[in-house]
């Protein structure tokens, strides 16, 4: 027989009840495992033949084994506080999963209760091998019992198993007696004690479980009440949080100045710019999700004095603790609108929308392999060369090598290396009348003279201002190498980004 007998297991439910046990934890610690039986735990006991026809729930005095958790008032208290959160967090998830952490102190108090019905119940010694070997948790019969009506609260799917809901509801109990129940008994048997008191090291629920699992009940007899005492006050609710995983929103966006950084500058908890492309992106997308923070993320990023157009840079944004994770199409759009009305200096250039794994993957990916493209506005420092500026030449230079040392502009924060990057396609030309319009507007006292204009499409990874001016040799060849002159990097453009996002 691999369990205990019907009439030992009627002889310590009755036990249990008469020394203080609910009722739900007199089913659960006979070992009783079938779901149902917790629905209606009165008619169970009564169908099992545990109590008579006519037992009723008397004034409930808080449990010796669970400390209330399974009782109706503690139930009642979980449930009206989880009401009031998720009413006032306004959380959007259709589903969620529950997580329950309980008072060390209860695997204290089955294991006293395991001891007095050893001593107090004559039990066949064959019935003793089975006692409190396949007993019910609490937690699990807190679930069965709570998550229906906590689903009926809240409107929202209770989700079990290895792949949790993103929206965790957790609900922390805590009892008045619970640290100096286990400390006293620590204490007393625990021959270590005292070593990790003076190291300052904490018991885990595994720790205690192995302290338990050494000392013999004659010296548990000696320093505690068996059966336990009765608690003088019920278990209390210490608080509950709910939190849902991050959300990602990504599109693409064009930085219209040369005097923005792409994320908050700060040097010694200073913020050195106003504001910065992070800043103005990301505003509208925690007040829509209302999100707690946010972490920016794109497919590298340009430096200060470097703008970005044409189609943009690919860009995520990750929205951590959000309330809100659906926004319809309409209402992106509104946002992406609100994004482009506060500011001249970003603006949004793709539909925001929602990403998952997949699309982070491309973003991350593209860091690194995709091609970019870039428009240099470059300048001739030695005037006698511009004439013989061949700038036609270029455009027949196919997949440069180039061979870049750490630059000296990062050589403070990136360990000195030399790596080769390819140039895949260049074009040079002189300025358009208009672009030399615009620049004699912008910078009267600029000598259109000496610039040229060169696009090029290069590899992800490119040192490209250092491309242009060479940076005292250390990129070989640059671009002064491969026309013969000395060249200067006035200003740069991304023209491009080549990936398909988002
Ligand atoms: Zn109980």
């Amino acid at each position: 027989m691999d369990s205990l007998t019907h009439e030992t297991e009627i002889k310590i439910f009755k036990y249990l009840l008469e020394i203080g046990c609910c009722i739900n934890c007199c089913l659960r610690l006979v070992s009783v495992h079938n779901p149902e039986y917790y629905e209606n735990p009165i008619e169970a006991s009564k169908k099992l033949k545990y109590v008579e026809e006519s037992y009723k729930i008397s004034e409930e005095s808080p449990c010796i084994a669970c400390l209330g958790i399974l009782q109706e008032t503690g139930k009642h208290q979980v449930l009206e506080e989880i009401t009031r959160v998720i009413l006032l967090e306004g959380n959007d998830s259709p589903t969620f999963t529950c997580a329950l952490s309980v008072p060390m102190s209860l695997t204290l108090r089955e294991k006293f209760l395991d001891i007095s019905i050893r001593e107090n119940l004559d039990l066949p010694p064959n019935d003793l091998e089975h006692l409190f070997l396949r007993i019910e948790s609490i937690k699990d019969v807190w679930k069965i019992q709570m998550l229906p009506r906590i689903e009926a609260k809240i409107s929202k799917t209770s989700i079990t198993g290895n792949s949790p809901s993103p929206f965790l509801i957790d609900i922390s109990l805590i009892h008045d007696c619970d640290e100096s129940d286990y400390d006293y008994l620590l204490k007393k048997c625990d021959p270590n004690y005292h070593e990790r008191r003076n190291r300052n090291i904490k018991y885990s629920r595994n720790n205690i479980k192995k302290v338990l699992s050494t000392i013999d009940k004659n010296k548990f007899a000696e320093f505690f009440a068996i059966p336990p005492a009765k608690p003088t006050r019920p278990i209390q609710l210490e608080k509950i949080s709910c939190s849902h995983a991050g959300v990602f929103i990504g599109g693409r966006y064009n930085k219209l100045s040369r005097e923005l950084s792409q994320t908050p500058w700060f040097i010694n908890g200073e913020k050195k710019m106003e504001s910065s492309v992070q800043d103005l992106l990301c505003g509208p997308l925690i007040e829509a999700t209302r999100a707690d923070s946010l972490k920016f993320l794109s497919s590298g990023r340009e430096d200060v004095d470097v703008r970005t157009i044409n189609s943009g840079r690919p860009f995520a944004v990750e929205l951590i603790n959000p309330r809100r994770t659906t926004i319809p199409e309409d209402e992106m759009k509104m946002i992406s609108e609100k994004i482009n009305s506060s500011t001249e200096l970003v603006q949004i250039t793709s539909n925001l929308k929602f990403l998952d794994a997949e699309h982070l993957k491309t973003l991350k990916d593209g860091e690194n392999k995709k091609s970019k493209f870039y428009r240099a506005l470059c300048v001739v420092n030695n005037k006698s060369k511009i004439e013989a500026l061949n700038l036609e030449k270029l455009a027949e230079m196919r997949h440069v090598k180039i061979i870049q040392k750490t630059p000296v502009r990062v050589l403070h924060r990136r360990p000195l290396a030399a790596r080769v990057r390819m140039l895949y396609r260049m074009r040079g030309r002189r300025l358009t009348n208009k672009e030399a319009e615009e620049l004699k507007k912008n910078t009267p006292d600029i000598l259109l003279d000496n610039l040229f204009i060169l696009d090029f499409k290069t590899q992800a990874g490119t040192y490209v201002k250092e491309f242009v001016h060479g940076d005292f040799g250390r990129t070989k060849p640059s671009l002064g190498d491969l026309l013969g002159v000395d060249v200067d990097i006035a200003a740069l453009d991304v023209t491009g980004i080549n990936l398909h996002w988002p």
